[in-house]
């Protein structure tokens, strides 16, 4: 007599050759495809530790693959890889990759009017905005030791007329090569910075960047996309005390007074300090 064996995954008879695992038994076709992790790059099973990314790509944890600085994305073909102030991007975010000022007023007109929306008003509408590489960044921002930093954003006044007002001149820098919507929210938090100064705003540390941070969560939530969520992951998962904690922060409290209250509250901290 011979016994009929089943595949437990399509559930039909199986002739030949098969796999047996954990008790049960498969097609070869069917274990390979559909229970075996199957890795993205060799294209092997996948038996010992592997990689996942958002973007359903699964990698044996051996190959020492690349991912990408901004979307996360494992970097499956390396010759698709491209090494930008010292960060990877893969070939998608290749595309919107932004080294200069060209289309940078749409991003600047987009970030100002989502600022309006929430109760941010007169922002610096005429900020130069200089698109940079690492060294250039570095040099500019010497002062500030965060790592990976993106951006930074420069204020200096004047004093001028019979009463000397101050006349503040604001100055910002960000890396070259992100992509758009990186770039757009590194550009939405160093503008808050500027809105901060202009307002001779001082809070802490952590409170400013915390606060300057909501400026790309608006511009990371109104995108909604998934490069956006992985970003705001980002953000949200950040150790740094300033950075992350700070934003966290932030975030608790615009949850409970919402942005009109948070941002009255924010210029309620007002003090002189130039
Ligand atoms: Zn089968
Ligand atoms: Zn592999
Ligand atoms: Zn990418
Ligand atoms: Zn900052």
């Amino acid at each position: 007599m011979i016994m009929q064996v089943f595949c437990d995954y399509c559930k039909q008879g199986i002739v030949g050759n098969y796999t047996i695992s954990e008790g049960k038994n498969y097609h070869i076709f069917c274990f390979e495809n559909h229970i075996q992790l199957k890795c993205s790059y060799c294209k092997h099973g996948i038996t010992g530790q592997y990689l996942l990314d958002d973007w359903g790509n699964k990698v044996c944890g051996t190959h020492q693959l690349k991912q990408c600085s901004s979307c996360n994305r494992i970097i499956i073909d390396n010759t698709k890889l491209t090494l930008v102030n010292e960060r990877y991007y893969c070939s998608n975010c290749m595309v919107s990759a932004i080294n200069n000022t060209n289309a940078l007023q749409s991003s600047y007109s987009k970030i100002i009017s989502l600022f309006n929306q929430h109760g941010i008003q007169n922002v610096p509408a005429t900020v130069p905005v200089n698109i940079v590489d690492e060294k250039t960044l570095r040099l500019n921002a010497k002062h500030v030791s965060a790592p990976n930093l993106r951006g930074f954003a420069l204020t200096s006044y004047t004093r001028q007329g019979y009463l000397s007002a101050k006349i503040f001149s604001h100055t910002i820098y960000i890396l070259s090569g992100m992509p758009l919507i990186e770039f757009e929210s590194v550009l939405a938090h160093e503008l808050l910075h500027t809105w901060l100064n202009q307002n001779e705003i001082k809070m802490s540390t952590q409170e400013t960047e915390g606060f300057c941070n909501l400026g790309s969560y608006l511009v990371l939530s109104k995108a909604n996309t998934k490069h956006a969520s992985i970003l705001f992951r980002s953000m949200i998962e950040n150790p740094d005390i300033n950075y992350g904690v700070g934003f966290r922060n932030m975030l608790k409290d615009l949850g409970k007074k919402g942005w009109h209250k948070l941002v009255s509250d924010v210029k309620g901290t007002k003090k002189s300090f130039w």
